[in-house]
């Protein structure tokens, strides 16, 4: 049967990233089922070329590279920070990039940070990717392909949807991606639950999206890039807010609560004499009322160039930041802080683009 497989060419190469085993199996053939289990498991390891696929004859591994691409994309960058932080660069098929970190806590946790869309089309006026704009979405494949490049970068734990693009408005494509992260074991957690307790989606704030996930899920921690809570400088510094305005984002985030009760990250982005006075931790605080929240809150990362209302933003200082944390734990809220991961290689929130 193998020796039939090596002498039927095609011509133009598919790629095998992101397809089920079941896919698998029905390409490869007449190659056993056997075969087809070996490359999608190397497949979810990140291997780098068939010819790392050691199990694997020589014969049928080139008959393989002949008909087949593994990814769909390619690392065109890559730059590591002494912190432990990798950035990639992928160039997808059409020539847009976008950006993939593996981020390190200087333990043994890694977490993967991964891009749904090729720019983003937010605007929100303190973030590099909302400098940029929207040029598409990202497909499954090639978000199946970040977690593969990643893979073979380094195994990793945990997932956060929260590089390049709106998550929310690329909904159906992350949805299979997850599976097949999920389903295909790909981060290395056998157990499906505690899978999904591990991934992270953050969204500017899309309403019809999060009344999306709650009826239909996947059930993944869900975190809400809130900045503040005063609705007239949330227009100004997330323009989704014009059209998904605060008392709605909250009653969906209630909904969405009430449907799968896990507690939901609220990121606040800290930008120096903007949203870090009292007023601005009782107004979090208050949105926070009646549902179960911890406040992640991440000093600016400084992005040249990017103003509000001319006013060039500037991260706080540490006695700032301290300060809001110190008034929102006064409130009796749970707060974490995310800080600088990844800067010298713009890899860190909000810097990638
Ligand atoms: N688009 C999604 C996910 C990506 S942004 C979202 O907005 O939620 C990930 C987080 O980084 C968001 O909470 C965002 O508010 C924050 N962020 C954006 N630019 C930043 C910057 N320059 N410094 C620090 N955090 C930033
Ligand atoms: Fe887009 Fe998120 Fe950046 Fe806003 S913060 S522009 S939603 S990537």
């Amino acid at each position: 049967m193998e020796t039939e497989f090596v002498h039927c060419f095609g011509i133009k190469k598919t790629i095998l990233a992101g397809l089920s085993l079941e896919e698998l199996r029905e390409l490869l053939k007449p190659l056993p089922a056997f075969r087809a289990k070996q490359i999608f498991r190397w497949l979810t390891r990140g291997v780098r070329s068939f010819n790392d696929m050691t199990d694997i004859s020589c014969t049928v591994r080139e008959a393989l590279e002949k008909r087949f691409s593994l990814y769909s994309s390619v690392i065109s960058q890559r730059l590591s920070d002494s912190d432990g932080t990798v950035k990639i660069q992928l160039t997808l098929e059409d020539g847009g990039t976008i950006e993939s970190v593996l981020l390190s806590d200087g333990k043994e946790r890694k977490t993967a940070c991964i891009s749904t869309q090729v720019g983003c089309a937010m605007g929100c006026v303190f973030c590099k990717t909302g400098g940029v704009g929207f040029r598409r979405n990202v497909s499954a494949g090639e978000i199946i392909e970040q977690f593969l490049h990643l893979r073979s970068i380094a195994a990793f734990s945990n997932v956060v949807i929260m590089g390049m693009g709106e998550p929310l408005l690329n909904l159906s494509a992350l949805r299979e991606a997850l599976d097949f992260i999920v389903g295909g074991n790909a981060i290395g957690v056998a157990d499906e639950s505690l899978s999904k307790r591990r991934i992270t989606v953050s969204t500017s704030g899309i309403i019809a999206g999060i009344h999306d996930l709650a009826d239909n899920g996947p059930y993944i921690r869900l975190a809400v890039s809130l900045t503040t809570a005063d609705e007239a400088q949330r227009e100004k510094l997330m323009p989704v807010t014009r059209t998904n305005p605060l008392p709605l984002l909250k009653k969906a985030l209630m909904y969405y609560q009430r449907k799968t009760p896990k507690r939901i990250t609220m990121e606040a982005a800290l930008l120096r004499n903007i949203n870090t006075s009292r007023k601005h931790a009782d107004l979090l605080a208050e949105f926070a009322q009646g549902l179960d929240v911890v406040v992640n809150v991440i000093p600016w990362n400084p992005v040249a160039g990017l103003r509000l209302e001319g006013v060039p933003l500037q991260e706080p200082d540490k006695a700032e930041s301290e300060r809001f944390i110190a008034a929102l734990q006064r409130r009796g809220m749970n707060v974490t802080t995310r800080f600088k991961k990844g800067r010298s290689v713009a890899g860190a929130c909000g810097q990638l683009g």
